[in-house]
């Protein structure tokens, strides 16, 4: 059966509400596949550069791979794309669930807001139907409130919702859409850019089918995915704890960011991991996203005492944001922290980290021992981070200078505090210790979001499980490079993961099934969209799609701030680790510096600058085929 690559758009302006269908050809998808790449294409053309991110101008884009609605394991994936409020740069983020497989379904590919509402609005998306409502009684609701609520308003079954919670409302810089209740579009500020155009919810209903070409083909590739993710040893970890699995590995290596990345281990640091919350049954059983056959997603319960409470999660990230780098090891306080950021709809990363940042202002002096009131500031206090998180997402008191993030909250704040601001181009560094991984300290800093692994994530450096040595193997043709502190090979393994992050993204499946647990390998994937699409391209060729998507996003920020530079934080590249067997290890400038030559040279960058070429834009066929591209590149010196 043909299957239709064009793309159909619904443009919703939020100032006149207005909806407009927009139609592109299927030379998009030989282009750039899709779902990310569809919306980097989108983001470039559609807004003028230096649009403020708050403001009418900023598009807020939600869209789907072609592989989304089809049984391709994994394939359920919403990317979001905006220019974030926390770094002034591009951002896209990605969110499980359901809702991706209901657009899809509903016979759209990506949905595109503009404007600013006058007052809150809902859309709901019933098939080619788009409405716009009154959310007046919305506002100032939690992300579970306001499912409940929809739940009631919608009646009838198959709505699938995005929301956003309080800190979107209030515009906190590091606020999430969510979707599905628990799925978060986390980090830079999406949540903000959906509550400054007064837009509550997107409930999404889709009765239609998604057609394959060849499901006898696509059976048969999906059967041997399914047989090779029996016997991988990182997806039997994710199906038995999901990601909280890697706490207890993080500890023991002498790699975790304790205290605001100060020290490296956590004593009873079991008491905050996975196998800890499953033994004491804080652990509830879990869920998958649509067509996950992994279903790394769990729910967790504190039955009694002040942390009383149930949510969705809790992932690595969270675990050691709201615990460990805050010196907690009080899992109940981590478990009540992860259900309030699900429910105001705000980052765990970020939020851990400017609490983090607070707390270590008050250590150095920076800031006083009152600067929270009565709230005593000291590391390792499960209570005192629970009360910020409420004052963040309201702006309460000091809740107002942390809910800008670390980067504007050490500007206002002066002296030496932006060491202690752990973030790089405003945005807070993953709970990583880049300091023993080079391969993630070079992905951290050309990632043009910032410092985190939802870009490239290079596990493979650790030679940890077999996947990851066989492919170390398969792109430097040796397998020795496997620990984290070499830098031979590094640029290649980040070049590759990139590309591979991207494609994937654009396919509109999970990162955990491709560039994480290595499960579903490039060629899998090449079969798969030749029998779900009838797309006839080869690994590589659908590689290049990736990469050139890198790019297009990398040029979307040189558009918006010509002297951004790839950096890590403070910190990172001048604060040596402090103890254990990894003491001494730093991203110094020199190495880092060393390690951008070689990946510019790779992407075929200006050596000097980073920045991608005229050339280079015209062999990778994106000069053409993105509106206002070469008319920018020739600005460029
Ligand atoms: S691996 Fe986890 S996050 Fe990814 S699709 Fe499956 S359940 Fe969702």
């Amino acid at each position: 059966m043909p299957i239709d690559l064009g793309f159909k758009i619904a443009r919703i302006d939020l100032s006149n509400c207005q909806v407009r269908v927009e139609r592109l050809e299927a030379d998009t998808f030989d282009l750039l596949i899709g779902g990310r790449g569809l919306a980097a294409k989108l983001l470039f053309e559609g807004q003028p550069a230096g649009a403020d991110p708050l403001g009418p101008d900023n598009q807020l884009i939600f869209a789907t791979g072609k592989l989304v609605g089809t049984p391709v394991p994994t394939a359920g994936q919403t990317t979001i794309t905006s220019k974030s409020p926390a770094t002034g740069l591009y951002f896209k983020s990605n969110t499980g669930g359901a809702w991706a497989k209901a657009l899809r379904r509903a016979g759209w590919d990506a949905v595109v807001f503009t404007g600013v509402s006058e007052r809150p609005v809902y859309v709901t998306i019933d098939d080619d139907q788009v409405e716009i409502h009154d959310a007046g009684e919305l506002w100032g609701k939690t992300v579970r409130e306001t499912e409940a609520w929809l739940h009631r308003e919608l009646r009838g079954q198959g709505w699938d919702n995005a929301t956003i919670g309080q800190a979107g409302e209030n515009l906190v810089n590091f606020a999430c859409v969510m979707t599905n209740l628990f799925h978060a579009a986390g980090r830079g500020g999406l949540g903000a850019v959906m509550g400054s155009k007064k837009l509550k919810a997107v409930s999404v209903r889709g009765t239609g089918k998604t057609p394959v070409a060849d499901p006898t083909a696509l059976r048969r590739e999906i059967e041997a995915v399914l047989a090779k993710i029996d016997g991988t040893v990182k997806a039997k970890l994710y199906v038995d704890y999901g990601t909280s699995a890697t706490v207890e590995y993080v500890n023991e290596s002498w790699s975790m960011p304790v205290n605001n990345f100060q020290k490296s281990h956590i004593e009873d640091g079991h008491l905050i991991s996975g196998s800890y919350l499953d033994e004491k049954r804080y652990m509830r059983k879990g869920s998958a996203c649509s067509a996950c056959p992994l279903g790394c997603h769990k729910y967790s319960e504190v039955r009694q005492g002040v942390f009383r409470g149930k949510s969705g999660g809790p992932e690595y990230e969270t675990l050691a944001a709201l615990g460990a780098s805050l010196g907690i090891n009080d899992v109940e306080a981590v478990l009540r922290g992860n259900e309030l950021c699900n429910d105001y709809g705000m980052d765990t990363i970020s939020a851990g980290g400017a609490v983090g940042w607070l707390l270590e202002c008050v250590e150095r002096g920076a800031l006083p021992p009152g600067a929270a009131g009565d709230l005593d500031l000291s590391w390792g206090n499960g209570e005192t981070m629970v009360e910020l998180l409420h004052w963040i997402a309201h702006r309460q008191g000091i809740g107002d200078l942390l809910a800008e993030g670390t980067r504007i909250a050490a500007e206002r704040t002066g002296g030496d505090s932006y060491q202690w601001a752990v973030q790089a181009n405003g945005l807070e560094q993953s709970r990583v210790d880049t300091r023993v991984a080079k391969a993630y300290s070079l992905a951290f800093a050309v990632n043009p979001r910032g410092p985190d692994h939802l870009h490239a994530q290079p596990m493979a450096e650790f030679g940890h499980f077999p996947e990851a040595r066989e492919l170390v193997k398969r792109i430097l043709g040796r397998e020795e490079e496997c620990t984290g502190t070499t830098l031979k090979g590094k640029p290649e393994l980040v070049r590759w993961h990139e590309d591979m992050f991207a494609l994937t993204d654009s396919l509109g499946i999970c990162s955990f099934a491709t560039t994480s647990s290595y499960i579903v390998s490039l060629e899998s994937l090449a079969l798969m969209v030749s029998a779900a699409l009838g797309v006839e391209m080869s690994g590589e060729e659908l590689l290049e799609r990736g990469r050139r998507c890198v790019v297009l996003e990398r040029c979307f920020n040189l558009r918006e701030k010509p002297n951004r530079k790839d950096e890590l934080p403070w910190r990172l590249m001048n604060e040596p680790i402090s103890e254990g067997p990894l003491a001494g290890h730093v991203n110094s400038a020199q190495e880092l510096g060393g390690l951008l030559r070689q990946y510019y040279r790779l992407q075929g960058y200006d050596l000097e600058t980073g920045r991608p070429t005229r050339e280079l834009l015209g062999r990778l066929e994106l000069a053409e085929g993105v509106k206002g591209l070469d008319d920018w590149a020739q600005t460029l010196p």
